[in-house]
């Protein structure tokens, strides 16, 4: 599963991950007991819209998994048993049960034996919205296990879907199961729905049989066994566009309106499924791959068994993909496919099997398909989204988490992030070959099976000839990161250099191997060292003095380092190491120096034709353009990247800078950026105009702001907001009614709107609005965000103008609106309990 971010992009950035103040707590975490195993799951279901149930019959067949037993508990979540008991040869005999909203305790007939099986029918009604206590946790907001969207069809921007979202034991709200993960069951799902509607499950679709009705019964069959939370349905208006890999479907399920966009937005899974297999050596394991885009879900993404579920963050269109890719989400669900779908976690304290993987998988991805720069920029981001949860370390776990308080907790930097720079580390110390070689035999030793990190390390073991305990204890059983201080000792008489380093981090030493590059005469000698002191020095003798010594020349380490290299040595990395981080390294210190230093201003005129843009972006983004005789050089720079580099956001950051200046002269410049294509660029150059043309840029806000998203929808809506136009409110308005829970641009920008206008009655109508777009989503955390941002973007700045108002009946009018917009949080908040 891929969690889920807020975005608010030039507002504020938050993420529903709030990180909780005690991670762990004192209860061990033990993998759940088998006394029965899940050999097959049979359903037959239907929904009932108003109510928003669903009516099922369940066929489960099991076996004891070593030891007699006569009794068989379930997990089944808030649900209505009606009838329950044994099924043989067609006929079925009652079973004695207790239930107690959780869990079904059944007494068997009799005792079974391992070799015995026995199936189980159940007539049951689910009722997801009854549950009690199921609004989630921060990484997925609920966990309600099935989902209706829109169901009374009141929503007029919303269509009306069901979906289902398992992890972490969540399904079992739907069907009664053993929902842990070390379970493992075939499955076969037949769900009547009307028949204008599409639906979709795991593994190939058998049979669909139409009923007098307009109603239709599908039947989806998965052969193979799986994770109970790894079950899925999803029913709905989509249209479908099938690709072909291998002979296997590829198929993308898309609202109609996104439906011609299918190929751009997932085209490239056949060639990633072709790269996984390639590396890994192992064949994807399943008949087909269908990936659905689905309205208001509670994460980022899942992993469902042949049918990954995306949050509709992937609705985009030609514009849209010009700017930016979701292939870091589409890599990740498609790697689960084999780490955490094939081999499945035995328990959430082993979820760095399932997700650290997935999450290294999106920088395989990009290195092969884009190159090792953008894998590295992927790579460093995570290293430092781990830095930020960890608040430097002052909360941390194990990676390896045999304590927590909720398995929710589990899905969090340290499981994602660090452990995909782990993964990085542990291929950079055994070699590429010996890594997927390790990974290939892990999969082959327990495909279909669970398995915990033990397993991962007997197979880098087995295939390495290495004892990797060293390894493991210290990165997966053990929390923090190295801090590391390096300094450099040049000694010309006796041509020797010592690299001084030493670990400051509070705590244990690590043991890290890594390579020290000696740049020297125009040639690089590599040696490869391990520190495991508090303070280690390597010697390094010379016949020439070096122009870099370079510590961690692979730049793989997860760890803070304090370097003491000089702007030279830095100068001389960009272009002679040349990894991502050393080219960032350089213009990080060039930049802080570039107002006055001649080698700095140079490197960055050379930054700007990196070869990779994320640099270039990196380097626009830095650059100061109000010293005298750098800016006769770089403006012209900025002007050549705005006009002609191939990449738009290249070319957005060059006329954000550009635009600084507030220069006629690039008027007819920035009115051909407006009119782009690309929204980032767009939204850049219609914010630039406005700064030298305010009546320009509003008219052609006017002309162009039907089809605004990303950049040009903040630059419009800006425009708007300081024009404070009543006229202009239709804007926010529309903008409201496409906004998507990953993104609330949109009401915060409606919330700065209506502080422009004087129209009270407009404005409490406005904020019905609003309450209203919050109400739909019917999720507690997502009513908070709206909350959220209704204070510190309406009430706060309200009420400071109330309280220094002079004239009595604007301090009324400013006070009823805020009361007003206090009575819409009330009310969403009594929604949320
Ligand atoms: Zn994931």
């Amino acid at each position: 599963m891929l969690k889920k971010y807020l975005i608010f992009c030039l507002l504020i950035s938050i993420s529903v991950n709030t990180i909780a103040q005690n991670i762990t707590d004192s209860t061990y975490r033990a993998t759940p007991t088998i006394v029965n195993n899940l050999i097959h799951t049979k359903l037959d279901v239907s929904f009932n819209y108003a109510k928003r149930y669903l009516y099922g019959k369940e066929w489960i067949t099991l076996h004891p998994h070593f030891y007699p037993t006569d009794s068989l508990t379930l997990d089944a979540k808030g649900m209505e048993i009606k009838e329950l008991a044994l099924a043989s040869n067609g006929k079925t005999a009652p079973l004695k049960y207790s239930y107690n909203g959780k869990l079904l305790q059944i007494k068997l007939d009799k005792t079974y034996t391992r070799n015995d099986r026995y199936t189980i029918y159940i007539n049951y009604i689910s009722k997801p919205d009854e549950l009690k206590g199921a609004t989630g946790s921060a990484a997925i907001t609920a966990s309600k296990g099935l989902y209706f969207i829109n169901p009374d069809g009141t929503q007029k921007n919303k269509p009306v879907q069901i979906w289902t979202q398992g992890e972490t034991d969540a399904n079992s709200v739907w069907f009664p199961t053993i929902d842990k993960s070390n379970q493992k069951t075939t499955s076969e799902i037949a769900m009547t729905v009307p028949a204008k509607y599409v639906t979709l499950s795991n593994g190939r679709l058998v049979s669909q049989l139409k009923h007098p009705d307009d109603m239709r019964t599908d039947t989806w069959k998965m052969d193979l066994p799986h994770a109970p939370y790894l079950l899925m349905m999803a029913v709905g208006d989509f249209k479908i566009y099938k690709d072909i890999y291998n002979g296997k479907e590829v198929s993308y399920y898309l609202e109609p309106a996104f439906a011609p966009y299918a190929k751009q937005i997932f085209g490239n899974t056949p060639e990633m499924i072709r790269f996984y297999e390639s590396i890994l050596g192992v064949p994807y394991p399943w008949n087909k791959y269908s990936q659905i885009v689905c309205r208001d879900y509670v994460s980022g993404a899942m992993e469902n068994t042949t049918a990954t579920l995306h949050g509709d963050y992937v609705h985009r269109n030609t514009r849209d993909l010009l700017d930016a890719d979701p292939e870091d989400f589409i890599s990740h669900e498609l790697f689960h496919q084999w780490f955490g779908d094939l081999v499945t976690c035995e328990n959430w304290t082993n979820l760095t099997l399932n997700e650290s993987f997935a999450n290294y998988s999106e920088y395989l991805w990009f290195e092969h398909k884009y190159g090792k720069d953008r894998a590295d920029e992927h790579g460093y981001s995570d290293m430092t989204d781990y830095y930020f949860q960890q608040v430097d370390g002052a909360i941390d776990a194990d990676l390896v988490r045999y304590y927590y308080n909720s398995q929710e907790d589990v899905f969090d930097g340290i499981t994602y992030q660090k452990g995909g720079r782990i993964l990085n580390m542990l291929r950079k110390y055994v070699g590429d070959e010996a890594f997927f070689k390790s990974l290939n035999l892990y999969l082959r030793q327990n495909a279909f099976k669970s398995a915990e990190v033990a397993n991962l390390r007997l197979a880098f073991e087995e295939v390495t000839g290495q004892d990797l305990n060293w390894f493991f204890n210290q990165w997966y059983f053990d929390k923090g990161y190295p801090v590391l201080d390096v300094t450099y000792k040049y000694d010309d008489d006796a041509k020797k250099v010592d690299v001084i380093i030493k670990q400051t981090q509070k705590g244990r030493l690590f043991k890290l191997p890594f390579a020290i590059d000696i740049y020297a005469g125009g040639s690089k000698l590599r040696r490869q060292v391990v520190l495991d002191q508090k303070e280690q020095t390597f010697s390094f003798n010379y016949t020439q003095k070096p122009d870099l010594v370079n510590v961690d020349g692979d730049r793989q380490l997860l760890a803070k380092i304090t370097d003491t290299k000089t702007l030279d040595q830095l100068i001389f990395g960009y272009h002679n190491a040349g990894n991502y981080r050393d080219r960032r390294d350089a213009i990080v210190a060039s930049a802080a120096v570039q107002i006055n230093n001649a080698k700095a201003q140079q490197l960055l005129l050379d930054a700007l034709s990196d070869k990779y843009y994320g640099l270039k972006i990196f380097t626009i983004n830095r650059l100061k353009l109000d010293s005298g005789d750098f800016k006769t050089k770089a403006i012209p720079a900025l002007e050549t990247i705005a006009k002609n580099d191939s990449k738009s956001t290249v070319r957005a950051a060059a006329l954000k800078q550009l635009g600084k200046l507030k220069d006629k002269k690039y008027q007819s410049l920035f009115e051909t950026a407006a009119q782009s294509q690309s929204y980032e660029e767009a939204g850049a150059g219609l914010t630039a105009l406005s700064a030298v043309d305010p009546d320009n840029a509003y008219q052609l806000a006017k002309k162009i702001e039907k089809d605004a998203n990303g950049g040009l929808e903040v630059s419009i809506a800006n425009i708007y907001i300081s024009k404070a136009n009543e006229a202009d409110i239709g804007f926010f308005q529309r903008q409201l009614a496409k906004q998507t829970t990953y993104n609330f641009n949109p009401t915060a920008l409606y919330c700065k709107m209506l502080r422009q206008l004087n129209n009270t009655e407009l404005i409490m109508k406005s904020l019905d609005d609003i309450k209203q777009s919050a109400i739909g989503y019917n999720n507690a955390a997502t009513s908070r965000a709206y909350e959220n941002i209704i204070k510190n973007f309406f009430i706060d700045e309200e009420k400071k103008k109330a309280g220094a108002a002079t004239d009595p009946a604007l301090k009324a009018a400013l006070d009823k609106r805020v009361d007003y917009a206090n009575k819409v949080i009330d009310e969403l908040e009594s929604n949320a309990g």
